[in-house]
């Protein structure tokens, strides 16, 4: 059977940081483009003027790019269904709206935020739910026209139908039955003449050929609203997926700015221009990312374009997911092991020189094998790492101290293994660590004790990588210097 190519589309409000539910969505939207070979577009929806932020489009583009969605249609690269900013095609959703109006689908709303206001008040008294009372619903025709020829500020609003039903179809929770008494007579377009979402994303769906619609499930409350807009058009109506939400790591509750707070006490976040700055990598956050909502196996790991040959929505799940933050290490490690040497070295070089390292190169290249297991986050390099490219480490004297022993035997051990190192042309580990196991042998001493010693001297800290294989990278000189130095430490001790 031969596939029919997707339109996707990601569409978010430019109103804040692009997160992990944004990035799902575009993933999946990502992912049936390519799987389909279809296109993936970028649109963005800034009507919401008050709540557009300076920089967040950017910021999505860059996020996008950096997870390595991108996108064939899009404001900074246009296409020929643009322009692909909402607050640009002001002019399309007027002639829509007043399509609807001509067609009796929808009305002008003259009703003033206070008017509206007193009404709501009064519904709540009566405990009903808020809804427009309907006060413009049946003005006759040239009352309407007189006041819109009076300039009166008036909104456009969708007339639902009053009886019958409204049945949608949701491809991942089949149809959704819906009273139309129980719906409300929602605005489409504003004072301003700034649509709202639910005409904009109408027309823009229908006029990008958008086939397939995914996004949150918070949209499933105006979901009957959606397709009556659509059907009152006359158009084909797209698929329909409204994903799964996000629940926080206990499971209990929706994922919240609380939550997503003290997340990044603990080093993680919800924010995916925070994650690269943590040293997630696109790869571990894309993976962790798909399998939340999507029922293939928990662990499998995958690329994106491993990720493209496998995916269907078919087998897209509507249930809700709890974050674990602790999967995301798991598949961010994973996929840092399976990264060239190349590759990784690059990737960590930033985070080095953020910490006003000078990187060489060729050391950086040596120094991958000894850290590469031992990385969960890009940025452990500095733990692990940032010792190779200091001039000096400044070890804590008390980490000196080897234990059962004191300063002074301390320092004696680390006069007699200066001796050994200075003694040898080079320092290779092939040349050095039986010389000093021997040493280790002879004096009584265990391995722990001398080792210590000299790895807190070398690395400054108690953990490292493989200390000869550090050493024999960082050089001799280097070596006797800072063996010396901890030496003068232990000795004013
Ligand atoms: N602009 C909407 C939002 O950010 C997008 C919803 C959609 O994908 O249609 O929530």
């Amino acid at each position: 059977m031969s596939i029919k190519p997707a339109r996707t589309r990601f569409a978010p409000s430019p109103t804040g940081h692009l997160h992990l539910g944004g990035a799902r969505t575009a993933l999946y939207a990502y992912l049936l483009a390519k799987k389909t070979g279809g296109q993936f577009i970028l649109r963005i929806e800034d009507t919401d003027t008050k709540r557009t932020v300076p920089g967040a489009e950017q910021e999505i583009m860059d996020g996008l790019r950096w997870l390595g969605l991108e996108y064939d249609e899009g404001p900074d690269l246009g296409g020929q269904h643009g322009p692909y900013r909402q607050t640009e095609r002001r002019e399309i959703y007027q002639r829509h709206a007043k399509i609807l109006v001509e067609r009796g689908h929808a009305y002008p709303c003259f009703c003033t935020p206070d008017q509206l206001e007193k009404v709501r008040q009064e519904q709540m008294k009566r405990k009903e739910n808020p809804h427009y009372d309907g006060t413009c619903r049946n003005l006759a025709p040239d009352e309407t026209a007189k006041r819109i020829a009076d300039g009166e500020p008036h909104t456009i609003r969708f007339k639902i139908p009053h009886d019958g039903v409204t049945v949608a179809h949701d491809h991942l929770r089949g149809d959704i039955v819906t009273e139309n008494k129980q719906l409300n007579d929602q605005v489409i377009l504003k004072t301003d003449g700034l649509p709202t979402y639910h005409l904009a994303a109408m027309v823009d769906d229908h006029e990008m050929q958008i086939t397939h619609v995914m996004r949150g499930s918070e949209w499933l409350g105006t979901f009957p609203l959606h397709v009556n807009i659509v059907r009152a058009f006359g158009w084909d109506e797209p698929t329909w997926i409204h994903l799964s939400v996000f629940l926080k790591p206990s499971g209990k509750g929706k994922m919240s700015k609380r939550e997503a707070a003290a997340a990044m006490k603990d080093g993680y976040s919800i924010f995916i221009k925070d994650m690269q700055e943590l040293g997630f990598t696109p790869e571990g956050v894309m993976n962790w990312c798909a399998l939340m909502g999507w029922g293939v196996a928990e662990d499998d790991v995958m690329t994106v374009g491993q990720m493209i040959d496998r995916f269907s929505i078919d087998s897209l799940t509507p249930s809700p997911a709890a974050i674990n933050f602790q999967k995301l290490d798991h598949f961010n490690a994973t996929h840092i092991r399976l990264f060239t040497t190349e590759d990784l070295a690059a990737r960590i070089k930033p985070y080095f020189t953020r910490e006003g390292l000078l990187v060489k190169d060729d050391v950086l290249l040596k120094i991958i094998p000894l850290i590469r297991e031992r990385l969960t986050t890009l940025d452990d390099c500095i733990s692990f790492g940032a010792f190779f490219f200091k001039e000096d480490v400044t070890p804590n004297s008390e980490d000196l101290i080897a234990k059962g022993l004191d300063a002074r035997q301390s320092a004696d051990i680390a006069r007699r293994v200066y001796q050994i190192l200075e003694a040898q042309p080079d320092i290779s580990h092939e040349r050095c660590e039986p010389l000093l196991r021997a040493y280790v042998e002879e004096s009584g001493l265990n391995v722990n004790q001398v080792f210590g010693i000299l790895r807190v001297a070398i690395t400054g800290q108690k953990v490292s990588p493989p200390l000869f294989e550090s050493m024999e990278i960082i050089g001799r000189d280097v070596c006797l210097r800072r063996v010396q130095n901890a030496i003068g430490i232990l000795e004013k001790l």
